[in-house]
């Protein structure tokens, strides 16, 4: 892990003020007012294209009609009913790819409906108020393991749990919330927002939340098949993939997610050290997350390297331009050639697709975001690198279920995570009560 020590890196660029600042809620809730304006804005579509385009099919014009008939609360349970974490999606969604793309006054008039801020205002006001919104069914006598404690894990305790069966969840670190907890930019998810979301959402009962315990680690797949009725994996992918350029190893580079992790889990982000040129290396949310962050703790320059075209990216076109907005500089056609440095890298040699000159730039921090890998799945049939599933996360193994990042299929969102937890949860309930 790099430290102050580390050539080139150093604490306290900015100050603690600046420091707030720049990571401050990066969409501020909407107030009651604010919430009716955009809610007006919605036609209330028949079929309507962002129920279609939401992972977890929330009833959208429902529950933006719901607001704008000063329900709000019933506009949150709206949202819980089909997605639990809907406090959290409203957060880091990338709504321009998914609802807020398809809205008809978006394709109309370029602007569409602000759904996420308004699922945020309505899922918000539900958490803020005592109590849980759902009740759970009768005792089923039915005990269940969820391995992984993120999205996936946690949708799929919630709805286990609703349904009258008790449910432990396994999550090796030391909090629940998987990537919501430890890989997602800081101002996406402010005020500890994620541990909350975990806290209130194990607030149905039922649920009981075993930190530190991981599957190699103590835990074994057979003896949690032994030992309950059903068991459900989501977790995630621990895995980051190597790069194989010459000088990887120079002190100074890392995976973008320890950074992100580091940085998630400072008491004070102004004592955290970043370099003063970085690059990332990657082209997803997880870079531009990476580079964004970089840049608000201070970095002079960052540049986000991309080996294909901008319109390639991963990251969505937003994403591209909050990155631009922070300072941040892209950069495209370029894969790693060589890292180089003496002890500790000072530049990247980058081969570029449509030029024999090569791009150097210097760095004195490098993050590599260039996709993570399962870690884990032994004994289950694996596809294209993941836990194999078919139907609501059906694996392999009879009483096994998977979903979220480390199943086959879907796109590695936490909303996506979010309805195959759901989904196998349904699943394993019907199996676990016949017909
Ligand atoms: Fe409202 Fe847009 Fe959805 Fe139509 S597509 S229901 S206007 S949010």
């Amino acid at each position: 892990m790099p430290n102050s020590m580390t050539p080139g890196l150093a604490a306290g660029r900015l100050g603690p003020d600046e420091i707030a600042g720049n990571f401050a809620d990066l969409h501020p809730p909407l107030g009651t007012h604010e919430a009716q304006v955009a809610a007006d804005r919605c036609y209330f579509c028949h079929d309507a294209p962002c129920v279609t385009a939401c992972p977890t099919s929330i009833d959208i014009p429902l529950f933006i009609r719901q607001i704008a008939s000063g329900r709000p609360e019933d506009a949150g349970k709206t949202i819980f009913e089909q997605n639990i974490l809907g406090g959290m999606c409203a957060r880091v969604c990338p709504t321009e790819n998914l609802c807020e793309g398809a809205c008809v006054r978006e394709v109309a008039e370029g602007e569409p409906v602000q759904i996420g801020r308004l699922q945020r205002h309505a899922t918000d006001g539900v958490m803020a108020r005592q109590g849980h919104p759902f009740e759970r069914a009768a005792a089923t006598g039915k005990r269940v393991a969820v391995v992984g404690g993120g999205p996936a894990g946690l949708a799929c305790a919630h709805r286990l749990a609703m349904k009258g069966h008790e449910v432990t969840v396994f999550e090796g670190k030391p909090k629940a919330g998987g990537l919501n907890e430890y890989g997602i930019a800081a101002y996406k998810t402010v005020d500890d927002f994620a541990a909350k979301e975990a806290q209130w959402l194990c607030g149905i009962g039922g649920i009981s939340v075993e930190t530190g315990r991981a599957l190699g680690a103590g835990l074994s797949l057979d003896a949690l098949a032994e030992e309950y009725d059903a068991v459900f994996l989501g977790i995630g992918l621990g895995g980051v993939n190597a790069l194989t350029a010459p000088g990887v190893a120079l002190a100074g580079i890392e995976p973008a997610v320890d950074f992100i992790e580091r940085l998630r889990q400072a008491e004070d982000k102004a004592a955290l050290p970043v370099g003063r040129n970085v690059v990332v290396i990657g082209g997803g949310m997880t870079a531009v997350d990476a580079a964004v962050q970089a840049k608000l703790l201070g970095a002079a320059s960052v540049t986000l390297a991309y080996r294909k075209t901008r319109e390639a990216m991963p990251a969505s076109r937003w994403e591209q331009d909050l990155a631009a907005s922070k300072g941040v500089q892209l950069v495209f056609q370029v894969t790693p050639a060589e890292m180089r440095g003496e002890g500790a890298v000072s530049e990247v040699v980058f081969a570029h697709a449509e030029s024999d000159t090569p791009v150097i730039l210097q760095a004195d921090q490098v993050l590599l975001a260039i996709g993570q890998r399962l870690a884990g799945g032994e004994g289950l049939q694996i596809a294209g690198g993941k836990i194999a599933v078919t139907g609501a996360g059906r694996t392999s193994l009879a009483k096994v279920w998977a979903g979220g990042d480390c199943a086959s299929g879907g796109d590695d969102l936490t909303v996506t995570a979010v309805a195959e937890g759901r989904d196998a949860a349904e699943d394993i309930h019907a199996s676990l009560m016949g017909p």
